[in-house]
């Protein structure tokens, strides 16, 4: 229990300072905003989104106390020490670990855009339709759930060094700030072909029927759910 209010904290601090910190960054660096939202407007929504990642906060630390209970007991393959086995695999591992969860994502989210799935994991996330840093993290408990699943599959069944594990929370927290932030870093052709910015992630919460990708542009350009807007910017 002790554990799960400690993680609850440690995941919902560094939700409110990557998106703290992200919004002081583009904001500072960065002006070419892709989000249009009146201040009023902004200060409510973000308030639901605070809210809302509260709760996924603890939804993922009641899961990651669970895991952390599998891997005392033996169950994950969760390795400590780099010469458990090649090299060549520690590095390559975290590549493994994001085309895999790239895809798992993908199709969960097309599921979840079922209507009656719709209504009872994913609305709750786009009830932004201008997101914001703090939508990064605003999700349902079901929804928090379904993108946690991933996490025991793959770590139960793929060896992982822990610090790779890390590597690829930081890239995920990353990406979902940088998708929801409203403006758009990634500003070359040859970035944008392959990942997924605040440009198309924006056009996602607007049109709602295509852009489902997570990170990578890749499963929505094979299955030709990239929305026509985005296709201009890449083509
Ligand atoms: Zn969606
Ligand atoms: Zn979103």
């Amino acid at each position: 229990m002790l554990l799960v209010i400690l993680l609850s904290i440690i995941i919902f601090t560094r939700y409110l300072l990557v998106a703290l910190g992200y919004q002081w960054i583009i904001q500072r660096w960065w002006q070419a905003r892709v989000t249009r939202i009146t201040d009023t407007a902004r200060i409510s929504q973000i308030k639901k989104e605070i809210g809302w990642s509260f709760v996924s906060s603890i939804v993922f630390a009641l899961l990651s106390a669970l895991c952390y209970q599998a891997y005392l007991l033996g169950y994950t393959k969760v390795y400590m020490s780099v010469s458990e086995h090649p090299l060549w695999y520690f590095i390559v591992s975290p590549f493994l670990f994001l085309i895999t969860y790239e895809t798992y994502y993908y199709w969960l989210h097309r599921v979840m855009h079922i209507p009656f799935v719709f209504k009872k994991v994913h609305k709750v996330h786009h009830a932004s339709i201008h997101p914001t840093v703090f939508t990064s993290f605003s999700f349902h408990p079901w929804e928090a759930l379904l993108q946690f699943l991933f996490f025991p599959m793959f770590l139960f069944l793929v060896p992982f060094h822990f610090t790779m594990l890390l590597i690829v929370l930081v890239t995920l927290t990353l990406s979902a700030v940088i998708n929801h932030s409203g403006a758009e870093i990634f500003k070359t052709k040859a970035l944008t072909n392959h990942l997924i910015g605040a440009t198309h992630h924006d056009l996602h919460h607007k049109e709602f029927t295509n852009n489902f990708g997570l990170y990578l542009t890749w499963w929505d350009k094979w299955m030709k759910t990239e929305s026509k807007t985005q296709a201009k910017h890449t083509d």
